[in-house]
């Protein structure tokens, strides 16, 4: 058991800050930055806030017109339609829209990521229908270094696949959400943190529990930007270990 350095209260095992309080105990030795809603430190190698799990670096949570934003996907298809490199999509992006200071790296990156596993979907269904099957799953897995949220939300657990129309799409609190994948489940407007914070005018901070509906869900092409989770097809009768692998 751990305390907060600030206020003593009980650490809750796996988050990264105080739930009394909201410090902030990430070991660092400097930041570059705040996150823009909730002002915790932040440290430039994260992609999400780890006090109140604001995701950033998701084209779709910049706010630039759209027509830009469809300019900007149809490039990076194009380029996956290619075989390019996201690099090479990154520094294409970049002599493009120079003038639009954006981390293109981290863009084509996470966007790469995000199409193929959309057609990494459409493959599995596909396969699932020649083979007459009734289901289909598969086992996520996360880099030995990924970050704590897809350790717990993705490691080692199976999920169902199923296509767009069985999905819950309307209904966000669906317990379908922590169990199934589809094409297009993306977290757009979810967050990393079971908390919801809320800064005052006196710059106090609350601290409550955030509805399932606002919490992010495990997905294909990556939950968050810069995730290198995988999936791999999951037969009945495979056995996972403690450690989140399958047992030869
Ligand atoms: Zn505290
Ligand atoms: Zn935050
Ligand atoms: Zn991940």
């Amino acid at each position: 058991m751990s305390f907060c350095k600030r206020c003593g209260a009980t650490k809750e095992q796996g988050l990264e800050f105080c739930v009394k309080c909201g410090e902030v105990e990430i070991a660092a030795d400097f930041w570059e930055w705040e996150c823009m809603e909730c002002g915790a430190p932040m440290r430039p190698d994260r992609e999400y806030c780890v006090r109140c799990g604001k995701a950033y670096g998701f084209l779709e949570n910049e706010d630039i017109p759209s027509g830009t934003k469809n300019t900007i996907f149809e490039m990076i298809r194009e380029g996956v339609n290619d075989n390019k490199h996201p690099f090479k999509i990154a520094s294409d992006l970049f002599h493009t829209f120079g003038e639009l200071n954006f981390d293109w790296q981290r863009i084509a990156v996470t966007e790469c990521a995000i199409i193929k596993g959309d057609r990494y979907v459409l493959r599995l269904l596909e396969h699932q229908e020649i083979r007459k099957k009734n289901e289909t799953k598969v086992l996520g897995t996360s880099a030995v270094d990924a970050c704590p949220w897809c350790k717990e939300n993705i490691h080692g657990k199976v999920f169902f696949v199923i296509s767009e129309d069985e999905a819950p799409l309307n209904v966000l609190n669906h317990p379908m959400w922590d169990t199934h994948l589809w094409r297009g489940k993306r977290n757009f407007n979810r967050y990393f943190s079971k908390y919801k914070v809320r800064r005052s005018l006196n710059d106090e901070i609350e601290i409550l529990p955030r509805p399932q509906e606002e919490i992010a869900k495990a997905c294909f092409g990556g939950a968050h930007p810069n995730c290198r989770c995988w999936f791999t097809p999951y037969f009945d009768g495979m056995k996972i270990g403690a450690d989140g692998y399958v047992i030869p």
